[in-house]
C-alpha cells in the first residue's frame, strides 16, 4: 500500500505535530501492557492492561493513570487478554468515555474477560470482608487515603518481579464493578483487519492480524500532516506460525518505529508434535493415577487450542477420556465467541467447521461457571483434567484448587504458558517446594510440567522472522522501510536483551525503555 492511500485531503494540510510515546506498562516485565501516544493535543493509549504479580505489587493497579482518562481521545486495544485490556473498566470509572477500537473478535472476549475479572475480584472481596468482618468497614475509608499514596514508581516494573511469590484468594477491594463493566462495553467500537480506521484528523489506525488469540492484532498507527507520514507499529502479542485454528501473524514491511513484544526474546519452542505427545504422556499418567491434571490457562485463547487438541487425542485413541473442567465464570462463553467468528480462522479451521464438525467441544467437558460448583470439583470422581485461571498463579480460580492439588502427589500442575517473574508460576516453575497462599504455607508434593509448545506467542526464531520483514521490502517514506527505532516491550529483561542483541546485528537499534520514560518520536 502507498502513503497516500489513506492520506485525506484535510489531514494533509494540518501543521507538523510533535509526536511523543510514553510507556506506562510492560516494559521489564510482561504484564500491564499500556502505551500513550502524542500528537499535537490529541492522545491516544494502545492497550490498557493489568500488572499481574505477587499481590502487594498488584495493588499497582490502583495507582492513577499517568493522563488525565477525561481528555483522552481514544483507546485502541490489541487483544482481550487481562495483561492488556484488564485496567480498562478502571480508566472508564475514571472518567474516560471516548471510543474502544479493536477486532469484533476481541470486543466480543474482552466483554467476557472483564466481566470475569469483575466477578471474581467481587468473590475475592467478599472472602475478605467474610475473613476481616470487623476490619472491613474501617477499610473502607480508608480506601480512598490508600489509592491515593500509590505513587508512580519508576522502580516498579522491578520490583513487581523481585517480590516474593504468594497466592491470594482475597483481595480487599474491587478494582471495578460490573458496572463499570456495563458502561465499558457501551464505548467499544468495533474494526475490521486491514481497513485504515481515522481516529481523528491526521490520525489513522490500521488492525493487522496478529495470529496470537481470536481477533488480536497488530496495530499501525499513522500520523499525517505538513511534517509528512509518521507510521508507529505495535505488535500487540505475536502469535505463532502454522497452529491451529489462527492464522499467521501478518507481516509487514514499513514503519518508522516499532514496539515489539519480547516474551520469549530468548527461548525456542519445542515442535507443536512434541508438545502435543508429552501431554498425552501427562494424562496417561494421571489416568494410571486416579489423580487431577491442573492446567492454569487464560480462560481464552490457549483453553480453546487445548481443547481442540484434547479432542484430537482422545479420537486417535492415545488418551482415555477423562472429564474436563473449564472452571471460569464465563468460559462457556469464550469457547461461544470463538464459534461465531470463523472470519477469524486459517483455511483449515474453517474448512472442518464447514464440514459440520466442532473441534472446539472435548466430549467430556463442564463448565463450571458458579463458585459453588468451582468448589466441588474436588470431590468429583477421579482421575480428572482441570483449567482454571489465573495461567500465572497470580489470582482467580485456581488458587484454591492449588490448595487443594499442591500437596497431593497423584496430581500433575502442567504450565503451558509464560510465567512472569515474580509470579507464584515462576517460583512453582523453577522448582520450589512450598507455595505460599493466604499467608499459609502448602508443600508441594504433586508433579510439575511444562510444555513450552504450546505458546500463544512467538518464540524467538518467530519475532526475529517478523522483526526481519521490515528490513527487507522497500518504505513509503523514502526509507529503506526499516524502522528509525525499535522499543523492546513485553518481556522479562534476560529476554528483551537477549532480543535487543539480535535486533542490533539484524541492522536496526534497539531501545529498551523504562517504566513512565517518554521518548519524542518527532
Ligand atoms: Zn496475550
Amino acid at each position: 500500500m502507498g502513503a497516500d492511500d489513506t492520506r485525506d485531503p484535510v489531514s494533509a494540510i494540518l501543521p507538523p505535530m510533535s509526536v511523543s510515546i510514553q510507556f506506562l506498562g510492560a516494559v521489564g516485565t510482561v504484564t500491564g501492557s499500556q502505551f500513550l501516544v502524542t500528537a499535537g493535543d490529541r492522545q491516544v493509549v494502545v492497550d490498557c492492561g493489568m500488572f499481574q504479580g505477587a499481590p502487594e505489587e498488584v495493588s499497582r493497579n490502583r495507582m492513577p493513570f499517568a493522563f488525565d482518562p477525561k481528555s483522552l481521545d481514544a483507546l485502541l486495544l490489541t487483544h482481550a487478554h487481562l495483561d492488556h485490556c484488564g485496567r480498562i473498566p478502571a480508566l472508564v470509572r475514571a472518567g474516560f468515555r471516548g471510543p474502544i477500537h479493536a477486532t469484533g473478535g476481541t470486543l466480543d472476549l474482552a466483554e467476557i474477560v472483564l466481566r470475569d475479572a469483575a466477578k471474581l475480584q467481587e468473590e475475592a472481596e467478599n472472602r475478605w470482608r467474610r475473613k476481616h468482618p470487623d476490619e472491613a468497614a474501617a477499610h473502607d475509608a480508608e480506601l480512598a487515603s490508600e489509592e491515593a499514596a500509590v505513587e508512580d514508581d519508576a522502580q516498579m516494573p522491578a520490583k513487581l518481579r523481585s517480590a516474593p511469590a504468594e497466592g491470594m484468594t482475597m483481595t480487599r477491594t474491587a478494582l471495578y464493578s460490573m458496572a463499570d463493566v456495563e458502561q465499558t462495553v457501551t464505548q467499544f467500537s468495533p474494526v475490521a483487519y486491514d481497513a485504515p480506521l481515522t481516529l481523528m484528523d491526521g490520525i489513522t489506525a490500521t488492525f493487522r492480524d496478529a495470529g496470537h488469540i481470536l481477533g488480536s492484532a497488530i496495530i499501525e498507527l499513522r500520523v499525517t500532516d505538513e511534517g509528512g507520514d509518521t507510521t508507529i507499529v505495535f505488535s500487540g502479542d505475536l502469535g505463532r506460525c502454522d497452529t491451529p485454528i489462527l492464522r499467521d501473524p501478518t507481516p509487514i514491511s514499513h514503519a518508522d518505529f516499532v514496539l515489539v513484544e519480547s516474551t520469549y526474546g530468548n527461548r525456542e519452542h519445542a515442535p507443536h508434535e512434541q508438545a502435543i505427545e508429552e501431554l498425552a504422556q501427562a494424562i496417561n499418567e494421571v489416568a494410571s493415577d486416579r489423580g487431577v491434571l491442573l492446567v492454569p490457562s487464560f480462560a481464552v485463547g490457549r483453553t480453546q487450542e487445548l481443547v481442540w487438541v484434547l479432542d484430537e487425542l482422545y479420537r486417535d485413541k492415545r488418551i482415555p477420556r477423562l472429564p474436563l473442567y473449564l472452571d471460569s465464570p464465563m468460559a462457556s462463553r469464550a469457547s461461544d465467541v470463538y464459534l461465531r467468528h470463523p472470519e477469524d480462522y486459517d483455511e483449515e479451521t474453517a474448512t472442518l467447521l464447514r464440514s459440520g464438525s466442532s473441534p472446539l467441544i472435548y466430549p467430556g467437558e463442564t463448565y463450571t461457571n458458579e463458585v459453588d460448583a468451582s468448589k466441588g470439583i474436588r470431590t468429583q470422581p477421579r482421575p480428572l483434567m482441570l483449567v482454571a485461571s489465573s495461567g500465572m498463579l497470580t489470582g482467580g480460580r485456581i488458587m484454591h484448587h492449588l490448595k487443594d492439588f499442591l500437596p497431593d502427589p497423584a496430581c500433575t500442575l502442567l504450565f503451558i504458558g509464560y510465567q512472569g517473574e515474580g509470579t507464584l508460576g515462576r517460583h512453582i516453575q523453577s522448582g520450589a517446594k512450598v507455595a505460599k497462599i493466604d499467608g499459609e504455607a502448602y508443600p508441594i508434593r504433586c508433579r510439575v510440567r511444562v510444555i513450552s509448545g504450546f505458546s500463544a506467542h512467538a518464540d524467538e526464531h518467530e519475532l526475529d522472522d517478523w522483526l526481519g520483514n521490515f528490513a527487507k521490502a522497500g518504505g513509503t517514506t523514502g526509507g529503506d522501510g526499516r524502522p528509525k527505532r525499535v522499543f523492546v516491550t513485553h518481556g522479562d529483561p534476560d529476554a528483551a536483551e537477549a532480543f535487543a542483541v539480535r535486533i542490533r546485528a539484524m541492522g536496526m537499534e534497539p531501545h529498551l525503555p523504562t517504566y513512565l520514560e517518554t521518548v519524542q518520536l518527532r
